[in-house]
Parts: C-alpha cells; sequence; structure tokens
C-alpha cells in the first residue's frame, strides 16, 4: 500500500518557518503584509478569503482586507491596485478570483506589480518561470513543489505525466518540473491514449477538476501520484480526480484528498508574502 503524503502536516511545518521568517522581520522593522481584494459575495470566494486573513494573523503576516461589493466598476478596482502598488506596507497583492464579468480579469491580474504578485499570475512572473529565473511561483504548482522535497522525492531524469494545461497549475507545474530535470509530458483534453501516457509515468500530476478520472490501474507500481483534483460529489462528498483506493494498490506515494495539496496553496501564498518582504528588507 502506498504512503499517504501528509500536505495537513507538512503545511503545518513550513507554517512554522514562515511564522519565524516574519518574527525575524519584524525585529528588522520590516512587518510582511498582504492586500487580499474580493469584489462581490461569491460564498466560496468569502470562505477562502476569510481562511486567508486566518493563516496571516496565525503567522504575523499583516492582512490589509479590502471587500467591494459586486457592482465595483473595473476603474474603481484598477484605482485600487494602483493605490496597493504604491503602499510600502503591502508585499502581496491578491485579488480573489473569479471577478465579475463586467471587469476583465487579465487586465486587473496585469495591473498588480509584478513585483508584488503574490499569486505569480502575472504575465512577467509566468515568462521568469518559463525561463528559469522566478521571482514569485504560483501558489498550488510551487506548493506541490514543496511537497516533493518534504518526502525527498527527486526529479531528475524522472519521467512526470501532468494531466491538465490551465494557467494556475498544469502548466506551471509542468515548468517547474522541467526546472528539477524531470522528463515532462503535458496532458489535456485532447490527448490520445491518456491511460498509456500515465502508465509510463513515474510520477503522475492530476489537476482536472473530473472526480476520479484517473483509474488505480493506470499507475505504475512505485509511482508518486500527486492529485490537485477537489471535486465535490453529492452532498458533501470531496474526491480528487484520481481513484484513491486503486491508485494506492499500485503508488509507492499518494496525496488524498481532502488533506493532500489543498492545505499547501495558502501556506506558500504566505510563503511568498514573506520572501517578499524579505526582498524589501534587503532593499531598505
Ligand atoms: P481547469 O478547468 O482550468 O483545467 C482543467 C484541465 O484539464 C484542462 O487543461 C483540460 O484540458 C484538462 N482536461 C479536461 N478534461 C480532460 C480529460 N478528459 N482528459 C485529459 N485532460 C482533461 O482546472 P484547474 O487547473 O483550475 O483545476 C484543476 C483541478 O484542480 C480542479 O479540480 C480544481 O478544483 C483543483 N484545484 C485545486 C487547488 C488546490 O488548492 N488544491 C487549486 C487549484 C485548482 P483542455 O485544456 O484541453 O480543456
Amino acid at each position: 500500500m502506498a504512503r499517504i503524503i501528509d500536505g495537513k502536516q507538512i503545511a503545518k511545518d513550513l507554517r512554522v518557518a514562515i511564522a519565524d521568517d516574519a518574527a525575524d522581520l519584524k525585529k528588522k522593522g520590516v512587518t510582511p503584509g498582504l492586500a487580499v481584494v474580493l469584489v462581490g459575495d461569491d460564498p466560496a470566494s468569502r470562505v477562502y478569503v476569510s481562511m486567508k486573513e486566518k493563516a496571516c494573523a496565525e503567522c504575523g503576516i499583516f492582512s490589509d482586507e479590502h471587500k467591494l461589493p459586486a457592482e465595483t466598476s473595473e476603474e474603481q478596482l484598477l484605482a485600487l491596485i494602483d493605490e496597493l502598488n504604491n503602499d510600502e506596507r503591502i508585499d502581496g497583492i491578491l485579488v480573489q478570483l473569479p471577478l465579475p464579468n463586467h471587469i476583465d480579469e487579465n487586465k486587473i491580474l496585469e495591473t498588480i506589480s509584478p513585483a508584488k504578485d503574490a499569486d505569480g499570475f502575472h504575465p512577467y512572473n509566468v515568462g521568469r518561470l518559463v525561463t528559469g529565473k522566478p521571482l514569485f511561483k504560483p501558489c498550488t504548482p510551487y506548493g506541490v513543489m514543496k511537497m516533493f522535497e518534504a518526502e525527498g522525492v527527486d526529479l531528475k531524469g524522472k519521467d512526470v505525466v501532468v494531466v491538465g494545461r490551465s494557467n494556475i497549475v498544469g502548466k506551471p507545474i509542468a515548468m517547474m518540473c522541467l526546472a528539477e530535470h524531470a522528463t515532462v509530458t503535458l496532458c489535456h483534453s485532447r490527448t490520445q491514449d491518456l491511460d498509456a501516457k500515465v502508465r509510463a509515468a513515474d510520477i503522475v500530476i492530476a489537476a482536472v477538476g473530473r472526480p476520479e478520472m484517473v483509474k488505480g490501474d493506470w499507475i505504475k507500481d512505485g509511482a508518486v501520484v500527486i492529485d490537485v483534483g477537489v471535486n465535490r460529489v453529492g452532498d458533501k462528498k470531496l474526491v480528487g480526480d484520481v481513484d484513491f483506493e486503486g491508485a494506492s494498490k499500485h503508488a509507492s506515494a499518494i496525496t488524498p484528498v481532502p488533506g493532500g495539496v489543498g492545505p499547501m496553496t495558502i501556506t506558500m501564498l504566505l510563503y511568498n508574502t514573506v520572501e517578499s518582504a524579505k526582498r524589501r528588507a534587503e532593499k531598505q
């Protein structure tokens, strides 16, 4: 049976280190600051934002909340971002997605200063990631890389199959694995013979958003399986993109859903904010 990769514990350990770093920075007169902007009252977004605020407080990070009504105009939001870009107390800016339809999401993300882009979605930071000189790395894939580190999984020379090519998970995780010298296959909805590709993988990363679509018998004996997917089935139950029971019979290690990749995402947002504050402290 596979070893369970405990994302909750890895995230907890990382948060202790983040809080220590934040405390050191405070002694130097730099309190790490994260601005969180929420537009509208989407219930899921509200939950995420309050989780982020709580996590900031626990790690000694100043959290600057901006909860704006759904009818906020694009101009008003752009003006707020401009203000935050110039606010010296702020090291990271997070705009909670999705935004209301009348606001151009790309325009907003591209207005965030690349030096405060704690989510790593600005094209400048995407470009830096692709060229191997990252400034901010997107939180969920960065969290996966931290899990590999914590678990002692060496990617060098390994065949990694990523299922899903989104800008927030699939593409950046592929780049990060490539930077660690893995050979990466990036699969998507038009990929042919997906099962054969997954069967050949030493490491499988699933980020699709389809409940248990990666079957247990696709997993090579001894492979490491990272399941990024979060899917609600029925009233309450959450399942990943991988058939956990079936895959556990073949994998050497696997992340559960929930309790796997999920807890890493907010942790990496805090991590990115503190790293940005360190850069501010260096400039003082
Ligand atoms: P997207 O919907 O943006 O992307 C899904 C990707 O899966 C697309 O590239 C799509 O291909 C591909 N895909 C869809 N169907 C198939 C198929 N049958 N075979 C192969 N590939 C397929 O999703 P995200 O990347 O945003 O999220 C993926 C999952 O990860 C979701 O469950 C989401 O909830 C979860 N997630 C979890 C996070 C966490 O913190 N744990 C954070 C972010 C996401 P194509 O490009 O061709 O359409």
